[in-house]
């Protein structure tokens, strides 16, 4: 059994700190999709269905920043879809800023980081849920 990687070790954390803010747990897998064509932008890098979150293996290249910027933001979605609650990116920010304690940021190449850049979401970004 090798290593686990480090994309996964830094969803587990942050994950862990979303069990602790909330006091319990939070059923969430990561997986990687190497599905040809599922992260057709340049800034794709992640979705999630509410059970599990799926990585573009160009999440092995990133930095510790964007993995936690993209996890962060993801868990947000997590924790709305599984109450069942509408909600957009802006909402999936904020509440990742509640629960985290630090704003999403967006980088150069519009992805989410935790190094801080631009904040809130820029508005040229697409909003599916909203
Ligand atoms: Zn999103």
């Amino acid at each position: 059994m090798g290593r686990k990687p480090f994309w996964l070790m830094i969803c587990e954390a942050e994950l862990e700190d979303a069990e602790l803010f909330f006091k319990r747990e939070i059923p969430c897998d990561f997986k990687l999709d190497r599905t040809p064509g599922r992260f057709p932008n340049k800034r794709d890098f992640a979705y999630t269905d509410g059970q599990c979150i799926y990585f573009s293996p160009k999440i092995k290249e990133s930095s510790a920043f964007r993995i936690q910027g993209l996890v962060r933001h993801e868990i947000a979605h997590v924790l709305f879809m599984q109450e069942g609650t509408a909600h957009d990116e802006i909402d999936a920010d904020n509440l990742a800023l509640v629960v985290f304690g630090e704003p999403i940021y967006y980088d150069e190449s519009d992805v989410q980081t935790t190094l801080p850049g631009i904040s809130p979401r820029p508005e040229h970004l697409p909003n599916p849920y909203g």
